[in-house]
């Protein structure tokens, strides 16, 4: 807990990319653990402890606040007003919490950003196991213009009902899909027919894990909307994000 926003604790971002127009658009906030013994400490590792024992909660508010805030001076240093996004992830401790919705006002305001530059990143599982929770805090928190991505998406293994339930924004192709779609067909089947249903539902398409231009140049192809992975930028600390905008204003591919 002490280790919040320390050495040891830290967040990286990683760049979203317009796949149509090849500008940055927004960034994931990804959460870092370098234990003084211990070295890198996986956050797939991490953050399933934070959960049960609880602790994640003030993780997730830290990492909000943090990372809103990296977003205003990044934005500043790099000549931008309020035209990116941000989007951090959360996980169902967080939303099951009493005053959820008021600390991501609270947090929006302090840091000065717009609620539409905020985007929540959740999971379908977080959405099965509290639906009626999930869907009122997800309807205030879109209400006042934050966006709301599902994360790992394909992965869950719920039925696509919840889309029309849950107000979401975002869909996010996850990356094991993206790995495959050019050596396996029933991969590129799925992506085509993720993107296809984003869009007959009015919601934005983001390619997870792309790491090389012939998946890029692929899924822009396809229609996807955005892309973040490997092959644009690694997840970076904020002094780097601002020198990677500045010199990749856009990205050719
Ligand atoms: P995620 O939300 O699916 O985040 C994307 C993961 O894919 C990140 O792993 C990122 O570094 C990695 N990645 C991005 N592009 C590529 C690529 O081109 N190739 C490959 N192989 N990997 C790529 P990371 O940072 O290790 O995070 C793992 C997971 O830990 C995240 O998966 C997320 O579920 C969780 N996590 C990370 N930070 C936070 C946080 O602040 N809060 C919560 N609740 N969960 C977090
Ligand atoms: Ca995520
Ligand atoms: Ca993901």
């Amino acid at each position: 807990e002490a280790a919040l926003g320390t050495e040891e604790v830290f967040l990286q971002y990683q760049p979203m990319i317009d796949l149509s127009t090849g500008k940055i658009k927004g960034f994931e906030a990804l959460m870092r653990w370098i234990h003084g013994e211990k070295g890198f400490i996986s956050p797939d590792v991490f953050i399933p402890l934070l959960e049960d024992n609880g602790m994640i909660v003030k993780a997730s508010s830290w990492a909000l606040e943090e990372a809103l805030m990296a977003l205003k001076r990044i934005e500043g240093k790099a000549g931008y007003d309020k035209e990116l996004f941000m989007s951090v992830n959360f996980s169902s401790r967080d939303f099951a919490a009493d005053g959820f919705v008021e600390g991501v006002y609270d947090t929006i305001s302090k840091s000065e950003v717009d609620a539409e530059q905020v985007h929540l990143e959740i999971t379908e599982r977080l959405l099965m196991g509290q639906p009626e929770n999930a869907k009122e805090t997800l309807s205030e928190c879109q209400k006042s213009g934050m966006g709301i991505s599902i994360d790992d998406f394909g992965t869950g293994y719920s039925s696509l009902s919840y889309l029309h339930y849950f107000p979401i924004n975002i869909l996010k192709i996850d990356r094991s899909f993206v790995m495959e779609m050019l050596s396996k067909d029933s991969s590129m089947e799925l992506v085509k027919s993720m993107i296809g249903l984003g869009k007959n539902l009015k919601m934005k398409i983001i390619a997870e894990g792309v790491e090389t231009i012939e998946e890029a140049q692929k899924l822009r192809d396809l229609g996807c909307d955005m892309a973040q992975g490997y092959y644009f930028a690694r997840p970076m600390k904020e002094e780097d994000v601002i020198e990677f905008i500045k010199e990749n204003r856009q990205i050719d591919f």
